[in-house]
């Protein structure tokens, strides 16, 4: 086999590691998200295995970042990852130019290469936090520094919860994983994940309900948002929250439609919980020019 391109998706609590040869997943693995050296035993593993260099790696992380160096910022959710030189150290390992970026702008780079392959669209991470990746006209929007589509930290309710970034009311801080699971505990006095809360409204508990049904209006209302100002052929979806868009997808559709004309297309990522890795495989290609 010739040269092959590493792909490596950093998530709060999983870490997935991928080869690819021409657009094909070849050998996979995820394991808990520890730190670098992890990373690298991993794609060790898996080049041995197919017995292949790689010609390039792609590394997804959890923002704040420093594209153009390499370097994981300040991240709350991985502190150990904080100043860790991404690029120039596996780099100087695997001999080869490595390329990080964003997490949820990989997965929009997964679906505009691999998903639905929309020319236009808007992809939201929902998950433990919220995150957005936006492609116009083929083309992924990076924005100053790369920074651009942090679609969830748009204030939705201005007096709403405090979010970690400093405001109040963040579609993250009302809707994501993190989100749902304070309300919980303010409101019903536990300790339950998001998706513990949503089990319990669909089992009818009213304050759960009302706990998801607040975090569903509030995403439907940011997809409202999105939809206007972009106009795309669709808002695609992915993360842990989206496993019970069955029960879900209606209330926020219902919102969607509420706040913008016309109704919204919105799609659920045909890769699933791999659609970061997919993006990051093909990161190389749409890598802002330095
Ligand atoms: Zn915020």
């Amino acid at each position: 086999m010739g040269k092959v391109i590493g792909a490596v998706d950093i998530g709060g609590t999983r870490t997935r590691v991928g080869l690819f040869h021409r657009g094909r997943l070849l050998a996979r693995t995820s394991f808990p998200t520890r730190g670098l050296p992890e990373v690298a035993e991993a794609l060790r593993m898996l080049l041995s295995r197919v017995k292949a260099e790689p010609a390039s790696i792609g590394v997804g992380a959890p923002a704040p970042l420093d594209m153009r160096r390499g370097v994981i910022l300040g991240c709350p959710n991985l502190p150990h990852w904080n100043g860790v030189a991404v690029a120039e150290e596996l780099s100087r390992e695997f001999g080869c130019p490595v390329y990080l970026a964003n997490d949820a702008t990989c997965a929009a780079i997964g679906e505009l290469e691999f998903g639905h392959r929309a020319r236009d669209f808007v992809y939201i991470t929902w998950s433990t936090g919220i995150g957005g990746g936006i492609v116009s006209g083929g083309r992924v929007v990076w924005g100053k520094e790369g920074q651009a589509g942090e679609v969830g930290h748009m204030v939705i309710h201005p007096q709403g919860p405090h979010c970690r970034c400093g405001k109040r009311g963040c579609l993250e801080a009302i809707a994501s994983g993190t989100g749902i699971a304070r309300a919980a505990r303010e409101l019903l006095g536990r300790k339950l994940t998001a998706a513990t809360v949503v089990r319990k409204a669909r089992e009818g508990d009213p304050t759960a309900q009302r706990i998801v049904q607040r975090a569903c209006e509030a995403m439907g209302q940011g997809i409202a948002i999105l939809w206007e100002i972009f106009y795309p052929e669709m808002i695609v979806l992915g993360g842990g929250l989206t496993r019970a868009w069955d029960y879900l997808g209606p209330l926020v559709l219902s919102a969607a439609r509420e706040f913008s004309r016309p109704a919204p297309r919105v799609e659920l990522t045909p890769l699933g919980d791999d659609v970061g890795l997919y993006g990051a495989s093909a990161l190389h290609l749409h890598f802002p020019e330095s």
